[in-house]
């Protein structure tokens, strides 16, 4: 995790909020290639759920709501954590996860020395589990008591007269109040889902672990709306699509670059269940924390319709024409952090290689993720025609893609800096590209193309760039590419 977070910083990935003035230990903020990543992140999302799916749409819902949305949701009485306090350092924790975290402990078999004990381990000298504060190792813990985590806010001018709201904790009651509207104006039939990429707030008793958890953070959700009354081959429409969007959401996260090895379903226990969930699966990923949870997806059964319905009076249903009645449907949750979701990509991706006796490291991302896509880079920075051409390839070729040109260093150094923030390939133009007037050579029209992965180079027509790139970074295979042009020694 420490290297991710340098690296993040050091690459202009990730910073942290409000760094001059101290920073704030529940927030981030995205730099130049991090707000890129996570750009690509939510394109190929909205673009693999919502744009080809006949049956998924998109929404916009605002952040601030009706206040009468979250009651009916149950988010004001039960979107709560178990919170506990310490009595000597008044350092507060999450009840149920604080035996995640390294415990501090003065051990009475060893004179009192101290020491950090990792997360859910007894004492290897005295044996004893942790009981106390696990930041102080002195204070004794208060019983846990519920503490809501929503952020609240007053609507309106003045304060005492404005209504008393909250910034939404989730993106999915948008998606519900606006069910009839959606069906209405797009005219739909069952099974349809709608999706919505948004931000989300939650007053976290302990955010940390980097972007893992915080307090402002996006979610990528989809409410999926089936006919309970329909079965599909054979089962229930709810548990047939509720197992089918367990199944996509893995394959998405493969798609993109996570490890197989890194993915697993945790299935919630009957008493761990939300309170609306029939069932739920959570995708775990294998975060430098641990395992964790990435994505959960649920079964909602017609609870959230249900209740919106009874608290707004409007009947919020489906007329099934076959059977002709009128239904609430059931809803499949599939719902993503977009933070998590980066930083489970940034993990996944990132390497330390030994390359020629030299370190090097490497974001291997999913091209379609990675915040740069190309790099131009000119072999002599000196040379006019060399840096012209450089830059007349990076202005063509950022009409479709993000590229940038670099000339800070030499090339070495150059490409260790592309391989360090992921930019799949470089380009680099040479004397060879554009000749020697001076001493009457004329140039091959030919630049480097030098892949991040293998490291190998090949020499490619510069008219040929441009057809070259659509099909590396449309998702052609090196190997298949680079059979076809001139091989030069790895760079
Ligand atoms: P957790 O148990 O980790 O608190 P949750 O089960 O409350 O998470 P959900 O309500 O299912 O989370 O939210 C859906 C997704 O939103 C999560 O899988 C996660 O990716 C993301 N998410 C939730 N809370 C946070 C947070 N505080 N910071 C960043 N992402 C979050």
């Amino acid at each position: 995790m420490d290297a991710l977070v340098s690296l993040s910083k050091r690459r202009g990935f990730i910073f942290q909020s409000s760094e001059i003035y101290g920073g704030t230990g529940s927030c981030w903020d995205y730099g130049p290639l991090g707000v890129e990543l996570k750009q690509n992140i939510k394109r190929v999302w909205w673009r693999d759920y919502i744009q080809r799916r006949p049956d998924m749409m998109g929404l916009d819902a605002s952040i601030l709501m009706h206040p009468t949305v979250w009651k009916a949701s149950g988010h004001v009485d039960n979107f709560t954590d178990p919170m506990v306090d310490c009595l000597e350092c008044r350092r507060r924790f999450r009840a149920d996860k604080i035996d995640e975290t390294p415990w501090v402990h003065y051990c009475p078999a060893t004179k009192g020395n101290k020491f950090t004990i990792p997360p859910g381990e007894p004492c290897s000298h005295c044996g004893v589990t942790r009981t106390l504060c696990p930041e102080c190792g002195k204070g004794e813990l208060t019983p846990p008591r519920q503490f809501n985590l929503m952020f609240k806010t007053f609507m309106g001018p003045v304060e005492e007269d404005a209504s008393l709201t909250y910034l939404r904790p989730e993106t999915a009651q948008g998606i519900f109040v606006n069910f009839d509207n959606v069906l209405q104006s797009m005219r739909r039939k069952l099974p349809f889902g709608i999706g919505q990429i948004g931000k989300a707030f939650r007053n976290e008793i302990t955010p940390g672990n980097f972007i893992f958890r915080t307090r402002e953070f996006e979610q990528m959700e989809i409410e999926f709306f089936v006919n309970p009354l329909e079965t599909v081959e054979g089962r229930p429409a709810d548990e047939y699509w509720h197992e089918r969007w367990i199944e996509d959401s893995m394959a998405w996260f493969r798609r993109y670059g996570l490890g197989e090895e890194n993915l697993r379903l945790r299935e919630h226990e009957a008493d761990e269940l939300a309170h609306y969930a029939k069932r739920t699966a959570d995708i775990e990923y294998r975060f430098p924390i641990g395992w964790s949870e990435l994505m959960g997806i649920a079964n909602r059964t017609d609870f959230d319709l249900k209740q919106h319905a009874k608290f707004s009076g409007k009947a919020l249903t489906y007329f099934d024409e076959e059977r002709k009645e009128h239904v609430v449907p059931y809803v499949i949750e599939p719902s993503a952090g977009v933070d998590r979701a980066l930083l489970a990509f940034l993990a996944d991706a990132y390497r330390e290689e030994e390359v020629r006796g030299e370190k090097r490291v490497v974001l291997r991302f999913h091209p379609e993720l990675a915040p740069l896509k190309v790099a131009v880079l000119p072999l002599l920075k000196k040379r006019e025609d060399i840096v012209r051409t450089a830059h007349a390839i990076r202005d063509e070729l950022s009409k479709d893609w993000s590229v940038v040109y670099d000339d800070t260093a030499a090339i070495g150094r150059l490409y260790r800096r592309q391989d360090e923030v992921g930019t799949p390939y470089c380009v680099t133009v040479d004397v060879q590209t554009v000749g020697d007037q001076a001493k009457g050579e004329v140039g091959d029209g030919k630049v480097t193309i030098r892949d991040r992965d293998s490291m190998e180079q090949i020499r490619v027509p510069l008219e040929a760039l441009g057809s070259v790139f659509r099909e590396l970074l449309g998702g052609a295979a090196w190997a298949s590419v680079a059979g076809r042009f001139e091989r030069k020694g790895d760079g």
